[in-house]
């Protein structure tokens, strides 16, 4: 039988080493943009994660003519109105910043803000086909921040965002832990109705 293709729509190697081991039960055969060789860089411009998620997903589909799964995500502090939120990315003024300093500079906006640092993730996952309509689902992950980093595993503000329940931080889960409960796992298996209903398995 055909091996089904679909497209990870996105440049971020954390997110795709996340997004093979959650979709890997569903034996497709998921590609890259590098497996493709194609490097596009796509304005994310939108006002919601669904619209951001949507602008990659549809570009990267009439750029590969395969399906193509986006998304978008981003931390939301309680005390600070929602912020990094769609900004959680870019969310220093700097241009070359890295994750690390990131995460530097949200705590520096939180050190006089009172604990717990209520926070959550929100992902949006985006499906289209070539010309086809495209499909949202989403994923929420709760927790708080805290001010110092723990665990060296995963990416992004990981090191610095607690489960009170575990009594670890993400970047302290192991993969396997971080795909059970993360925001990214959540909105794919909300995802993989539609991904089984546009790929036909
Ligand atoms: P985007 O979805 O590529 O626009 O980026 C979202 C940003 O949110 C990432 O670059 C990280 O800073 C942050 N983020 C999203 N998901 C995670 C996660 O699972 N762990 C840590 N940070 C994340």
């Amino acid at each position: 039988m055909d091996i089904k293709k679909l497209l990870l729509a996105t440049n971020n190697s954390g997110k795709v080493d996340e997004m093979r081991a959650i979709l890997v039960h569903l034996n497709l055969l998921l590609l890259t943009p590098a497996d493709l060789g194609l490097d596009l860089q796509v304005r994310e411009d939108g006002e919601t994660y669904a619209e951001n998620a949507s602008l990659k997903a549809i570009a990267f589909a009439e750029a590969s003519g395969l399906t193509s799964l986006a998304d978008d995500s981003g931390l939301e502090v309680d005390v600070l109105g929602g912020q990094p939120g769609l900004h959680s990315h870019r969310f220093a003024p700097w241009p070359e910043a890295t994750d690390s300093d990131r995460r530097i500079y949200l705590l520096k906006k939180l050190q006089d803000k009172v604990r717990p640092w209520l926070a959550h993730f929100h992902a949006s996952v985006a499906l289209v086909q070539p010309g086809g309509t495209v499909r949202v689902a989403n994923g929420e992950c709760a927790g708080e921040i805290i001010p110092e980093e723990r665990g060296t595993n995963g990416f992004g503000y990981d090191p610095i965002f607690f489960f009170p329940s575990l009594g670890h931080t993400m970047a302290e889960l192991s993969m396997q832990e971080k795909n059970r409960l993360s925001h990214r796992a959540s909105a794919l298996r909300n995802a993989e109705g539609i991904i089984s209903e546009l790929l036909g398995i």
